[in-house]
């Protein structure tokens, strides 16, 4: 070995000597953001040389790579891409003669970096991986599970699904954002081993989950934490074992202790907000909040519990808890697939009942173990706050008195029980800087694809003027193309939107046979204030030719004042 060298066989670094070598300037990297970036790679990516180079216990970070020219590359995270690491390695490439100046620096993803350094992704077929130290075969795929979270969190998204393809080479990772199932370019065409190991490791900080490792075979449930930016996220973890191999998704939960949303920043209008203060004043009875999945019904939930004045003795029975919500006595009762813990759920319900709470939230009522506990609490004369899947705010007793709960009719129909039911959806925010005015639809040269059902344009036009009225003027739509406010590091598919709105519908049973304004009405609100495209609520909710057939089916007037029941 040269005494030039510095890096120790083993990966600690020794004194250095020679001369020094000038500062890499880290905006002068290249960045390669997906496979397909890769594959472009010209001259052209061909494997990883880690072990050629002592390197193998920086592969999370750094990794020195063959081009097709036979130069030598290095592959880096951006955070050490211009560190004192990176800079030793690309003197030990120069004086093997790797490289004559340089070598030249790239910048990867952490998913993509670490299935280079195992060799799970090359330009050419390889032999047998070398054999990686303990410590990188650890943090590699920590550090790409971190990257796939840090992604979702800055994107808001709800969801994080990683579907691992077992049996073919490449799996994927999609986003749920704005409601939207997305595939990013960055996570495209991981390899499934790759995937693989990202989730046998992120398994290992699981807690409350169901099995020490993580099993393809097997659903496992639990939750783990991660930092993002500062801010402390929570991670629910549910697996299926699908057919093609286990399908992980990961649902994002901000710790909202510092500053929970209110529900009007939430997007619930004002009315909406003064009917919800109005019905939490009077005693006992529930407020149940439905909502399709990801709709972000445990963030109204914790929005409206945390409005709940102080004197009033607030418990929760949560599975897990998903909020911190400051003043309230939160409960984690863990019920897994595969084990039995339901004397656990029934013991700690009597506790609970005995510990003079007025308030109380029971996450979730979805089978009849929860709904026994509603039924429990809701009668006892406490306040009871729930969510339920349930397509619509009417269709809530239903849902709770079907075979999966089995909620007695004659409880639900007991004056007082079923103080408020809400539904909620969410739906994409426009972007203030871009979006187009909804009259723009009507220009043949625009980007314009026709509508879903084969309308129109003009037609449909008509039909929104005809259930809506006229005062549409301030209605707007998405601009496809985005702006450089909504398109910054997003995906082409949420260009020219910025954030996301519930619009809900509320009914209270003992008032009226029905929601006064139904959710989609809502949204339509929002519409004509020029917040949401018409065409996402057709999406959302169902399109306006149906719902003008629904009106004449049922008799109701069109014009929006005249809207008193809906579905
Ligand atoms: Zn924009």
């Amino acid at each position: 070995m040269s005494r030039m060298l510095s890096w120790r066989r083993g990966g600690t670094w020794g004194p250095r000597s020679g001369a020094p070598t000038p500062r890499f300037d880290s905006a002068s990297a290249i960045v390669i953001s997906s496979p397909d970036d890769l594959a472009r790679l010209k001259p052209r990516f061909m494997r990883a040389l880690s072990d050629k180079f002592d390197a193998e216990a920086l592969a999370g970070r750094l990794v020195p790579v063959l081009l097709e020219d036979h130069s030598v590359a290095i592959f880096a995270l951006a955070e050490h891409v211009g560190s004192d690491q990176a800079d030793e390695l690309a003197r030990r490439i120069r004086e093997r003669g790797g490289a004559s100046s340089g070598p030249v620096r790239y910048v990867l993803a952490a998913p993509l970096l670490l299935a280079i350094s195992r060799r799970q992704l090359s330009g050419q077929v390889l032999g047998p991986p070398a054999g990686n130290r303990v410590s990188s075969v650890r943090t590699a795929p920590a550090e790409a599970f971190q990257d796939v979270v840090e992604w979702g969190v800055r994107h808001g998204a709800s969801d994080i699904h990683l579907n691992v393809r077992q049996g073919e080479p490449e799996s994927e990772i999609k986003y749920t954002v704005a409601g939207q199932y997305l595939a990013p370019e960055r996570f495209r065409r991981l390899p499934t081993s790759t995937l693989f190991d990202m989730l046998c490791v992120a398994w290992m900080d699981i807690q409350g989950g169901n099995g020490a490792v993580f099993d393809p075979g097997i659903e496992q449930q639990g939750s783990l934490q991660r930092q993002v930016d500062g801010k402390r996220i929570v991670l629910r973890w549910s697996s299926l074992a699908a057919d093609a191999g286990p399908s992980v998704c990961l649902r994002v939960q901000q710790d909202a202790a510092a500053g929970l949303p209110t529900l009007e920043q939430l997007g619930y209008l004002p009315d909406q907000v003064r009917s919800i203060r109005r019905v939490m004043l009077s005693e006992s009875g529930a407020v149940i909040i439905a909502g399709v999945v990801g709709s972000g019904k445990s963030t109204s939930l914790a929005a409206l519990i945390t409005g709940l004045p102080a004197h009033r003795k607030v418990v929760t029975i949560e599975d897990p808890v998903e909020y911190r919500i400051p003043g309230a006595i939160q409960n984690t009762i863990a019920r897994h697939l595969d084990t039995d813990t339901h004397a656990g759920f029934a013991s700690k319900l009597r506790s609970l009942k005995r510990s003079a709470m007025t308030d109380v939230l029971l996450g979730e009522v979805r089978d009849p173990e929860t709904g026994r506990a509603f039924m429990d609490l809701a009668g006892s004369g406490v306040n009871v706050y729930t969510t339920i899947h349930a397509p619509s705010a009417q269709r809530i007793p239903d849902r709770l008195a079907s075979d999966f709960i089995g909620v007695p009719r004659e409880f639900l129909a007991t004056s007082g029980m079923l103080k408020l039911l809400i539904f909620q959806a969410l739906l994409p925010l426009l972007c203030r800087h871009c979006a187009l005015p909804m009259q723009s639809l009507l220009r043949t040269d625009a980007q314009w694809e026709a509508h879903p059902s084969g309308m129109r344009w003009t037609e449909w036009l008509n039909l929104v003027h005809a259930l809506y009225g006229r005062e549409l003027d301030l209605c707007r739509v998405r601009n496809a193309r985005g702006c450089e406010s909504c398109r910054h590091g997003q995906p082409p598919e949420l260009h020219g939107y910025a954030g996301r709105t519930i619009s809900a519908e509320l009914y209270e049973p003992d008032l009226a046979a029905g929601p006064a304004l139904s959710a989609m009405d809502a949204a339509v609100c929002k519409a004509r204030q020029g917040l949401i495209d018409l065409r996402d609520i057709e999406a959302r909710f169902h399109a306006f030719e149906t719902e003008a057939m629904r009106r004449s089916a049922h008799g109701v007037p069109s014009g929006f004042q005249g809207l008193k029941v809906a579905s």
